[in-house]
């Protein structure tokens, strides 16, 4: 595990390094707020240790802009006792716990265990994997009882593999996370490691492979051992397996999935549905290869038949083995081979095919080896509405809420308990909750409940609004991951402003993968995959569309199809990998080739990764989870800005043309402003520049706020900010930035010196096509438009057409 420290105080850092170390913790220190703040993003930490008061920077701060990118390291945060306040803005910024200085060595030691188990139920911190043990508290790690004579650097290995016992950690991200930066480690560093542990394990009587190598992708625990002891991988202290949550009388058999073992169960029951929708078609297919036989023992086999029927049996070698069929893969594949031989095909090659048709029909009439399918799980297509989920029992106070929220487009559900939460939550799934704490009628509170969805993968957001202020509750559910604190009495305007930032926020740390394949039941499958680990997809089947669905949704990654009618994949790729604006978009190709000269073009295109068909799902996501890490963090330092969290100048320039083009093409208006605060230098000049700072990171997160999530919004350079608006009115665009200028008036920054005061800025606006053909003129129209807006007195806005 890799702690960074944040913290500028050299006698404060010993004590933490001394201590954590000793418990087998890797640690990187920050001596400063700006350090801290790059170093936390450029680097896979698993923990952040942050004091709040630091130079440059503050705390704070940190905490802010590491949230509003979507980071989610647990952070602990190490306060002064008379800096309360600030605590609870940094609880309520994001940090997941605190502790009092001077502290107690044990207890921050028990904090930081409690955040690294975060999102488990747990009562007490040992871990356990079949006969695998592990028990933070003293730093061991058994097996069946025998403590392993580790070192450092192995128990921080197999710590990170128990921890995460789903996943597939290739090399280089072992090394992101268990060496720092200045150890310059190699590759055979690991393998050297591995190595060790492995053997120390056989002697402690585990088989060899319980670390397994995945071929190519790295390592993870053999889920092999579960079998072996009969045990599930389970958190001590509680009687149940961790995917187990305690079920009410109400609630049915249809728990909620509250590991990444339960999420793939249900999308093996999903894919056991998938294949029931989709049995017929693969007779189809079948149908197609029995009549090449057919007429190949007839001897009238056309050239087109032959190449349908390979075709048929290549698709179905890509998609029968991710239904369970394994066997049926390698037959697919060996029908394939004696349709493609360049030797004229004869009876010989009829009589093997059937023989092979045979087997296959034998394998298929046998249910794939998956669970059965659950009537209630439907696949739903992305691009949906969002859901609330209002759990009170003040049912007035929630029918309010429920009118504001179906006002706003969101689909509203009102629970009046704890288990008709559960119901409702296992039948659909919320995107986010608005839980009242208090059941006086339930023996169980909100807690509860809360407990159960933060510990869900991914989590469901909750926000809390409830009657009990004290801020030991408010710590408690800040502890528990809760996402927000509102107090009643509250007005349903406020909820529903909360609610739209939660969204706006958990949208942000969701991936969105376009998926292009021309096979409908490929997408099927990947959806089904893929949609449980809360990504936003795109499914296309036809290439044609691909240009406007890429602009359009702005994928964080592309995976493609290899073969496809008009367009191949590599095809897609060059075009993708010709734009500048696209050159770092990760592309993962799929397909059911394994020929090296296929494999080697499609790198050359430039894709970033090559999975082959069938499908193995743990493969697939570690696959697309770290191609997404890593260009996220890429990303990060390339095109946000620091200080604000909105996208840089230079990004943002890239995403204004996209949005032109797209415009251009169909023949819609695009609204371009320009915003500058007012009189900038006086408040620089009368409170000082960390107080300029904090309105220009507070302004950030409020243009956040007050705009879509597909428009434009960037910090062009010092105190003067761009927006780019596409399929809106003027109208609406005038509305939206009048609400800006509204907020911005009514918010009140405090000094350090405990002045307060306020800021207001202006703002200048250029219609295309009206003002101009491209970002430069327009930029100059709304500039100019901006500069009546200042002469006019400032905090208004003007249009391009005044002039
Ligand atoms: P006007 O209403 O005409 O825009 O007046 P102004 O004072 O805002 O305009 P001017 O361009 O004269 O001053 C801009 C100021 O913005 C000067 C500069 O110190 C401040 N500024 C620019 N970038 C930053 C920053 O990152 N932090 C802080 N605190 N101030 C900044
Ligand atoms: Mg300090
Ligand atoms: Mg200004
Ligand atoms: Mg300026």
């Amino acid at each position: 595990m890799k702690i960074l420290i944040v913290e500028d105080d050299t006698n404060i850092i010993e004590i933490l390094r001394v201590a954590l170390s000793e418990k087998y913790y890797l640690v990187e220190v920050a001596t400063d707020g700006k350090k801290g703040l790059e170093q936390a993003l450029a680097t896979a930490y698993d923990l952040i240790v942050l004091d709040v008061s630091l130079s440059i920077i503050d705390g704070i701060s940190i905490c802010q802009q590491l949230r509003n990118q979507g980071c989610c390291i647990p952070i602990l945060l190490l306060t002064e006792k008379d800096n309360i306040a600030k605590t609870i803005t940094g609880l309520d910024a994001g940090a997941d716990d605190y502790v009092l200085e001077p502290f107690n060595l044990e207890e921050l030691l028990a904090r930081i265990r409690a955040l690294l188990r975060r999102g488990m139920i747990s009562t007490t911190p040992i871990i356990q994997f079949g006969a695998l043990l592990l028990d933070p508290r003293c730093g061991q790690i058994s097996y069946q009882g025998k403590i392993l004579p580790l070192t450092a650097k192995e128990y921080a290995l197999l710590e990170l593999l128990l921890r995460n016992s789903q996943r597939i950690f290739s090399q280089s991200s072992l090394l992101d996370h268990l060496w720092s930066l200045n150890e310059i480690p190699s590759e055979n560093t690991v393998r050297a490691h591995i190595k060790s542990l492995r053997s120390k394990l056989r002697k402690a009587g585990a088989k060899a492979d319980l670390i397994e190598t995945v071929y190519g992708f790295g390592y993870r625990l053999n889920t092999k051992e579960l079998e072996i002891g009969n045990v599930q991988p389970k958190i001590m202290g509680t009687e149940k397996p961790i995917h187990s949550i305690k079920a009410d009388e109400e609630s049915d058999d249809r728990l909620l999935p509250t590991t990444d073992s339960a999420i793939e169960q249900r999308i093996k029951s999903q894919l056991a549905g998938v294949w029931e929708r989709y049995q017929d078609k693969y007779s189809d297919r079948l149908a197609i290869i029995k009549q090449a036989v057919k007429y190949l023992l007839e001897n009238r086999l056309t050239e087109d038949l032959r190449q349908q029927a390979q075709q048929q049996a290549h698709t179905l070698a890509g998609s029968l083995g991710t239904f369970g069929f394994d066997n049926a893969t390698c037959l697919c594949q060996n029908i394939e081979t004696i349709l493609k031989s360049t030797e004229t095909l004869g009876q010989t090659q009829a009589e093997q095919i059937q023989m092979l048709l045979l087997e296959l029909q034998k394998i298929l009439e046998q249910n794939p080896t998956l669970i059965p399918p659950q009537s209630d799980v439907q696949a739903t297509y992305l691009n949906q509405e969002y859901r609330l989920l209002i759990v009170d029992d003040d049912l007035e106070l929630a029918q309010q809420v429920a009118a504001e929220a179906t006002i706003a487009g969101i689909e509203t559900v009102v629970a009046e308990s704890i288990s008709a939460a559960r119901l409702a939550i296992a039948h659909s799934r919320p995107d986010v909750v608005l839980l009242d704490l208090c059941f006086p009628q339930s023996p169980e509170d909100g807690f509860t409940l809360l407990a159960e969805l933060t510990a869900l993968h991914p989590p469901i957001p909750v926000l809390v609004f409830t009657s009990q202020d004290s801020f030991t509750e408010r710590v408690k559910v800040a502890r528990m991951g809760g996402k927000g604190f509102l107090q009643k009495p509250v007005f349903p305007s406020e909820i529903m402003e909360a609610i739209a930032t939660i969204l706006q926020q958990s949208n942000t740390s969701s991936a969105k993968l376009l998926i292009v394949d021309d096979d409908p039941q490929i997408l099927d499958i990947l959806h089904t995959i893929l949609q449980p680990w809360g990504f936003t997809l795109t499914l296309l089947d036809d290439p044609q569309n691909f240009w406007d669905t890429l602009e359009e949704f702005i994928p964080d990654m592309l995976i493609l199809d290899l073969e496809m009618p008009n367009f191949s994949g590599i095809d897609l790729c060059q075009v993708v990998r010709n734009d500048p604006h696209w050159s770092n978009l990760p592309i993962l190709f799929l397909s059911a080739h394994r020929d090296t000269q296929i494999v080697q073009r499609v790198f050359a295109a430039g894709a970033d990764d090559y999975v082959t068909k069938p499908i193995v799902e743990p493969e697939l996501l570690a696959r697309v989870l770290c191609r997404l890490e890593r260009s996220q963090i890429i990303r990060k330092f390339a095109e946000i800005d620091a200080l604000t969290g909105i996208t840089n100048r230079r990004k943002s320039a890239q995403e204004l043309t996209r949005l032109l083009h797209l415009a251009e093409r169909q023949n819609q208006p695009f609204y371009f402003a320009v915003l500058d605060l007012d009189r900038f230098k006086y408040i620089n000049d009368q409170y000082g520049h960390d107080a300029g700072d904090q309105v220009l990171s507070q302004l950030g997160k409020l243009l956040k706020q007050s705009f879509r999530q597909e428009d434009v919004v960037a910090r062009w350079g010092g105190e003067e900010f761009v927006i780019g608006l596409y399929g809106i009115t003027q109208q609406q665009v005038v509305k939206r930035l009048n609400h800006l200028l509204d907020s911005l008036r009514c918010l009140e920054f405090t000094t350090s010196n405990q002045e307060n005061f306020t800021v207001t800025i202006s703002a200048g606006v250029a219609e295309y096509p009206k003002d101009g053909h491209d970002v430069q003129t327009l930029y100059r129209a709304a500039d100019a438009a901006l500069y009546q807006a200042k002469a006019a007195g400032r905090d208004q806005i003007f249009l391009s057409a005044m002039n």
